[in-house]
């Protein structure tokens, strides 16, 4: 179904060591593959000798005396969070008690709308409601450190709280679970949003900025074009669920069987919530019918 985006799964980056991504910027891969997480979650140091760190990462000792190790004899001015997953989130309490560094973050975590009963879901339970950043930083805001400008970028969809970040001198946006070269990414309600998440990609797809750097896997080059892709792939999904309702009403466990063939058994949970993000986004768009709000053990059929 994915064969729409040329997805890039060579990455080879060694958990624990600092690489160079540009002059400016370098990656501390976690260990903490997996799934949804690919070869692990990438934090970012951005600048030199007063850095900033994009995602601290998991709550993984290992991973935080690498991201120490790696900016020894410097000083972390800012910790700066893409949102409240605890794969990104689960270092910062550590993080900021050894550097005393403030954190940066759009706001607590958040559902997008309330929570229906039955609703809740293993992303869900992957939220950090414990978070509340030291700087809450409006779309639009700029963060500044030594030698680097940040323009901090709302996107949800992916979490309602979702900042990528725009290092504009370079060319470049820390995107986190946004876009990634390697896989699309999860939009599960009640805190990820379809309709959110496509009107994010656009905004993303109308700046100049051509590298992407992920919370996942390797970067992102020629990024409005590959947000492109992106945004055709839900479309052409989108399609694939309507075409499988014109055949009658049906659940989500139905249309899930029918329009992803071959789908890892693990990834069977994500594939509904995907489709539940998809059949939201149509009901409210008029085009799909179902009784009360959109849920996970609906019928649905064309409007
Ligand atoms: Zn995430």
């Amino acid at each position: 179904m994915a064969d729409d985006i040329p997805f890039d799964r060579k990455f080879e980056a060694v958990p624990g060591r600092a690489e160079a991504v540009t002059p400016l910027v370098r990656r501390v891969l976690a260990p903490n593959p997996g799934p949804f997480t690919f070869t692990g979650t990438c934090s970012y140091i951005l600048g030199r000798g007063e850095v900033a760190i994009v995602d601290p990462g998991p709550d993984d000792a290992a991973h935080v005396e690498a991201l120490l190790a790696a900016v020894q004899g410097e000083r972390v001015t800012h910790i700066l969070l893409t949102h409240t997953h605890r794969d990104h989130s689960g270092a910062l309490e550590a993080l900021k008690a050894r550097t005393g560094a403030p954190t940066y973050a759009q706001g607590p975590h958040r559902a997008a709308r309330p929570l229906h009963e039955g609703e809740a879901n293993t992303l869900d339970a992957a939220a950090d409601r414990g978070f509340f950043p030291d700087v809450a930083l409006a779309d639009g805001a700029a963060i500044e450190g030594a030698g680097w400008r940040l323009e901090a970028l709302a996107t949800p969809g992916h979490a309602a709280n979702h900042m990528a970040f725009v290092l504009a001198q370079d060319g470049l946006i820390f995107v986190g679970d946004h876009v990634m070269a390697w896989a699309t990414t999860v939009v599960a309600p009640p805190d990820g949003s379809m309709s959110d998440y496509m009107e994010s990609l656009r905004r993303l797809q109308a700046r100049p900025e051509p590298l992407y750097l992920p919370g996942h896997g390797g970067p992102v080059r020629e990024g409005p074009a590959f947000v492109g892709r992106y945004i055709r792939h839900r479309v052409a999904r989108e399609t694939a669920i309507l075409r499988a309702l014109s055949r009658g009403p049906m659940s989500i466990p139905e249309i899930v069987r029918a329009i992803y063939i071959g789908l890892d058994p693990r990834l069977n949970e994500a594939a509904g919530l995907s489709t539940l993000a998809h059949l939201e986004d149509l009901a409210a768009r008029g085009e799909v019918l179902t009784e009360g709000p959109a849920t996970l053990d609906g019928v649905f059929t064309l409007a």
